[in-house]
């Protein structure tokens, strides 16, 4: 491995190390990164992150230069024990205490009032911080070997599919970046639900894989953001066009229901369930999961849309799902997706 580049310093135009998580030295290596000011990508149940020390301003803008974030969008802090907390918010309210107990660690990331200490570019100048404990292994001994809570974006180009596994990261940033750790293909594959609790009510400003159902069980209804909101954010992370690939998305209007196609149209297609024969009038049919399970759905949902966008296809037609339980997490990415 080239030392220059695990060290902290990677140029444009070289490739990065890429490294089994399994190996105990890989580990070590991230923290060692992350202590020099550099970034790592990083497994997570959810997909994979690009972190750095969220206390280190300087490394935090190597994130933004390196995903070309634009810098109203704020990054989620990641913990690996309760007690950095301390550190990292200003207070936590009794609701925070009770979503933390059931959904910690895990894909549930909660927005409250900031600590001086965290920069401001960080939370893009806002009062307030998003902060999460994953429950993948391998981010959990990174972030402890770090020695500091992680500030992470998605490991990928900004406004791209997030990536679900290290090839992916590889594919958008690998020049960009010190180190990835490879941890296999995240289990979850949506980003964490995003809950803020710095309003007077809690406010979902993101489905993920925590559902709606589940956090109305613990905490009583809540009020969802409006999905949309444009191009200059109050919420940041609210655009309405993210997650998407370069191929125009369409997404159909009812399950079951085909595009009339032109006559010279390389059309892909994404279906949720093997329901029905498949249709050769298409250049490429991704099927999420043979039974229709919504997990299944969610975990391959961005392994299928960036094959499809491989493909140079004029256009990609997805299905869409019921917005209930995790469907509403998966349409909620679709749409954004298709937004142009
Ligand atoms: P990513 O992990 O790339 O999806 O980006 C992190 C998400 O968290 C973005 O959608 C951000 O806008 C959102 N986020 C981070 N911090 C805050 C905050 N303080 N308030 C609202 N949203 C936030
Ligand atoms: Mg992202």
């Amino acid at each position: 491995m080239n030392q220059r580049h695990a060290m902290g310093g990677a140029t444009n135009h070289s490739k990065c190390a890429v490294l089994s998580a399994a190996d105990s030295e890989s580990i070590r290596l991230a923290g060692l990164i992350i202590k020099r000011g550099g970034l790592v990508a990083f497994p997570t149940e959810t997909v994979y992150g690009l972190g750095c020390d969220a206390m280190n301003a300087d490394a935090a803008a190597k994130i933004f230069e390196a995903k070309q974030r634009p810098q109203f969008d704020p990054l989620i802090v990641h913990i690996a024990d309760p007690k950095q907390l301390n550190g990292v918010i200003e207070s936590l309210p009794v609701l925070g205490q009770r979503l933390m107990d059931v959904f910690w660690p895990g894909p549930l990331t909660l927005v409250l009032p900031k600590q001086p200490a965290i920069p401001d570019l960080v939370t893009a100048g806002l009062s307030t911080v998003a902060v999460r404990m994953p429950n993948h292994p391998v981010a959990q001994a990174f972030i402890r070997e770090a020695g500091t809570p992680i500030a992470g974006p998605s490991a990928n180009p900004f406004g791209y599919v997030s990536p679900t596994t290290a090839q992916h990261v590889a594919d958008g940033l690998e020049s960009k970046i010190d180190l990835i750790l490879d941890g296999g293909p995240c289990p979850v594959g949506l980003e964490s639900t995003i809950v803020s609790l710095a309003g007077p009510q809690p406010e979902l400003l993101r489905p993920g894989s925590i559902t709606i159902e589940q956090l109305n069980a613990v905490i009583g209804l809540i009020h969802r953001s409006s999905p949309v909101v444009n191009e200059k954010p109050i919420a940041p992370g609210q655009l309405s066009r993210h997650y998407a690939t370069e191929t125009q998305l369409t997404i159909l209007a009812s399950v079951g229901a085909r595009p009339i196609l032109n006559d010279d149209e390389r059309a892909g297609l994404l279906i949720h369930s093997q329901a029905r024969a498949t249709d050769d009038r298409f250049a490429a049919v991704e099927v999420l999961s043979p039974t229709g399970d919504p997990r299944d759905a969610a975990r391959h949902l961005f392994a299928a849309l960036r094959r499809l966008d491989s493909l140079g296809l004029d256009r990609i037609y997805a299905e869409p799902c019921k917005e209930e339980g995790l469907g509403l997490a998966i349409m909620d990415r679709l749409r954004r997706c298709a937004a142009r």
